[in-house]
């Protein structure tokens, strides 16, 4: 039986198995994704490709970006393969993302499939989304009829020059009709998120408050973390979670809300709410003693943090075991190896910290 921390996986002359497959409990069914540190894994982010239609300058190059491998792409039944073993291990929300999700061809068909799957105990999964909004006016009748469950729109300013400067393309118009057609849909919570920058759109964190609150959707910022393909990060640059609540604390009165669980962003009630608002403080106050998240990247990755430097390869498992008992077993193995490999915490804030090697588009965000 293999054990211990996983750097790599060697696959050289045919599939190494990662460990023996399935592990069953007493009753016979599969025990949860439970890391060395007692997290239980429920969360699957999916990348379904690392090409986008817009280039934020925090997260891709302008140019001269090196594009995943068309041939390493995961196809619509390998996806599905991975999200069928992953809820059969226990996860229960599987989250598309990207690059841009709707840029695949094929995001309806995956969606459907996903949403048919079941955990152990048979209840329906959750499938997410996380999307810059462009194509949702063409998309979303269809999502929602194929399952999708949940929807987060990232959206960094509402003023037209900054966002053509921030983003490399001049989009804003497709966006704010990518948010319209969210709220038409009635889908919710729907999530509206912006990703705060010193002297860049600090001064409308206000605004996309009132923004969102307009649009009945959650307004979540993100501290900016060290994941452009640029590696030009600086912590000094970075807009903090107090400097983001000092702002909102000048206009509104914030009451927290307790029961956060594993989810990434704590969330203040706005003037006694409804309403609400969220900040993700990867940086300053990060959550990873309660991660549940794991990742799957485009070309066949599967990542146990967004920093992590180690991936765990299943494209071999795929593609070069022919038994489909034993891929399936393959895949759960990667799996539980993945957990298995699962560092305490992210480490931005320590000196020895080394920014992956892909950018958060290739990453899956
Ligand atoms: N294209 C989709 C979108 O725009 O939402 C999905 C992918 S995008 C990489 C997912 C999220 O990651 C976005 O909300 C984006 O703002 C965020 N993001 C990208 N790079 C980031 C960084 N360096 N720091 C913080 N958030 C980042």
């Amino acid at each position: 039986m293999w054990s211990g921390i996983v750097t790599a996986i060697p696959v050289t002359i045919g599939v190494r198995m990662p460990e023996a497959p399935a592990s069953l409990d007493a009753a016979g069914s599969r025990s949860a994704l439970v890391d060395t540190h007692g997290r239980v894994h429920r969360d699957l982010r999916i990348s379904l490709t690392d090409r986008c239609s817009l280039r934020c300058t925090y997260c891709m190059p302008e140019q001269g970006n090196e594009w995943l491998a068309r041939s390493s792409i995961l196809s619509t039944d390998e996806i599905v393969r991975i999200a069928q073993v992953a809820a059969e291990a226990g996860i229960t929300t599987f989250r598309l993302t990207g690059g841009e999700p709707l840029l695949r061809t094929d995001v309806v068909d995956v969606v459907r499939q996903v949403a048919r799957l079941r955990t152990p105990a048979g209840a329906a999964v959750h499938v997410a989304m996380t999307t810059n909004g462009i194509r949702l006016p063409e998309f979303l009748p269809a999502l929602i009829d194929a399952g999708l469950s949940r929807l987060n729109i990232s959206l960094d300013t509402l003023r037209r020059e900054r966002f053509s400067d921030l983003t490399r393309r001049d989009r804003l118009d497709d966006v704010l009709a990518g948010v319209a057609a969210a709220q038409a849909s009635g889908l919710r919570p729907l999530k509206i998120n912006a990703v705060a920058m010193r002297d860049v759109n600090e001064d409308e964190i206000v605004e996309l408050v009132e923004f969102a609150r307009a649009h009945d959707a959650q307004l979540r910022f993100i501290e900016q973390m060290p994941l452009d393909a640029g590696h030009t990060w600086e912590r000094a640059r970075m807009v903090t979670r107090d400097e983001i609540l000092a702002r909102l604390a000048a206009r509104w009165a914030l009451a927290p809300i307790a029961g956060r669980g594993g989810a990434p962003a704590e969330r203040w009630t706005i003037d006694g709410g409804p309403h609400t608002v969220g900040v993700i403080a990867s940086v300053t106050a990060p959550f990873c003693g309660d991660c549940d998240r794991m990742r799957l990247t485009a070309d066949g990755q599967l990542r146990n943090c967004l920093f992590s430097t180690t991936e765990y390869d299943l494209l071999p498992v795929l593609r070069q075991v022919s038994e489909p008992g034993l891929i399936d077993a393959g895949i759960e193995g990667m799996l539980r190896a993945c957990v298995r490999g699962k560092l305490p915490g992210h480490a931005i804030n320590d000196p020895s910290f080394l920014q992956p090697a892909r950018g958060m588009n290739a990453i899956g965000g």
